[in-house]
């Protein structure tokens, strides 16, 4: 279905919509300020200048200083040059991350094992929360690198990223964080952190796809990506993408404005669409922590059902949703990231996804809330799969008992 002005879009984890300021900053660039960032004459010196003021844009974002932030073409190059960039600098062939990682960082460290390299899979607890502890007892001495989400795409989970850095400066190990879905969400610091790497993506943050930015603190060792060209210090070659680069400038200069007011507005809309859910539709099971979550991120799973159908018919009503992450959905193998959380494969079948975001009113979860209750209702009546009461998942599924 077309995105109309009647069209709810609650998928704002998967992309959200270029803002219009972030627009109107990009647009010259495009035309009379073509100008190559690399060359002498002023059409090229003002397109650097550009370039710089986003470096400082995005340094401001995330307390980092204005050197330390390399651009690449999104989220995902940003992680594979930081795991491949580290892991090929250091003595050691050991890497550390956890289960639930976005696909970048896991095909990333597959294709190392490939190489030789030893990757520690880290499990997670319930609620996708990975323990320091975990990380401290699988670091070695040969270990190059932990990797580890700041938060989970899919359920939103927060991750305790200054514990794991602690416990790996402790040993010398560089931390790299897939910071995708974290920043501009909630306050993300790279010293507060102590991560030596962090990456970004601009289309998560209401900027333009195919940007993004890998943080790389000043002294960390690492193996430039891009050969090529003298662009960002050598390190990543390339001519740089300029109105991709102001936009993800502008992007994050807003999004560091509005941060704490739509950080509040956000999180009272997702409690709200959790409690109703929950008080509403019976065997129900929120995925990941109440509290320890992102602001705009509401995930469940129904049991009985299957995501998928959700969709189409939230779709069919005019809501924009989904089941799972925006790279899985059109597969129908339940998630990754709820199987390591230990729910069963029948259950992680029936989950959804709703991310809020900038559009995202009170009167929109009222339609939510209006819809999706008899949308569940009407798939398990047809499911040969449900059984009401009877939920076989570990404790915490909303049953009609508790309703
Ligand atoms: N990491 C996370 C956590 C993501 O959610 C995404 C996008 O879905 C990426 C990395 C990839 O970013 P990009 O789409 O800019 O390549």
């Amino acid at each position: 279905m077309p995105h109309t002005n009647e069209t709810i879009y609650l998928d704002h984890a998967a992309t959200t919509p270029v803002r219009p300021e972030v627009l109107d900053a990009m647009l010259p660039f495009f035309t009379e300020q073509f100008g190559n960032p690399s060359t002498l004459y002023s059409v090229g010196s003002d397109a650097r200048a550009a370039v710089e003021t986003a470096r400082e844009q995005i340094a401001a974002l995330i307390g980092a200083s204005p050197r330390e932030v390399y651009f690449t073409s999104g989220g995902t190059e940003a992680d594979n040059w930081a795991i491949r960039g580290v892991v090929v600098r250091a003595k050691g062939r050991h890497v550390i991350t956890s289960k639930i990682e976005h696909h970048a960082v896991l095909e990333t460290c597959h294709d190392l094992e490939r190489d030789g390299v030893e990757v520690t899979w880290l499990d997670v607890d319930g609620d996708g929360l990975v323990g320091s502890d975990d990380v401290a007892a699988a670091i070695r001495d040969d270990t190059a690198l932990v990797t580890i989400m700041h938060a989970n795409n899919e359920v939103g989970t927060i991750e305790p990223i200054a514990e794991i850095a602690a416990v790996a400066s402790a040993r010398g190990v560089p931390l790299h964080t897939d910071a995708v879905q974290a920043v501009g969400k909630i306050p993300v610091d790279v010293a507060t952190l102590g991560c030596g790497l962090l990456s970004i993506s601009a289309h998560k943050i209401y900027g333009p796809k195919g940007v993004g930015v890998l943080y790389i603190r000043k002294g960390t060792r690492i193996a430039r990506f891009m050969h090529g060209g003298e662009q960002e210090h050598r390190q990543r070659s390339g001519t740089l993408n300029v109105p991709g680069i102001v936009g993800l400038g502008k992007a994050a200069e807003l999004a560091r404005l509005d941060l704490d007011a739509e950080q509040a507005r956000l999180t009272a809309l997702r409690d709200r669409l959790i409690g109703e859910i929950e008080r509403t539709i019976p065997d129900s099971l929120l995925s990941g922590p109440p509290d320890r979550r992102l602001p705009n991120n509401v995930h469940f799973c129904f049991k009985g059902i299957e995501g998928e159908g959700i969709i189409l018919r939230l779709d069919h009503a005019g809501i924009c949703a989904a089941t799972g992450s925006a790279c899985t959905s059109s597969t129908l193998d339940p998630s990754h990231v709820l199987l390591a959380m230990g729910r069963p494969h029948e259950i992680a079948h029936g989950s959804l996804r709703l991310t809020l975001g900038r559009s995202t009113t009170d009167a929109d979860v009222d339609r939510v809330l209006d819809v999706l209750p008899k949308t569940i209702q009407q798939l398990r009546a047809m499911s040969p799969l449900y059984t009401p009461g009877e939920c076989d998942c570990e404790g915490g599924c909303s049953t009609s008992e508790n309703n």
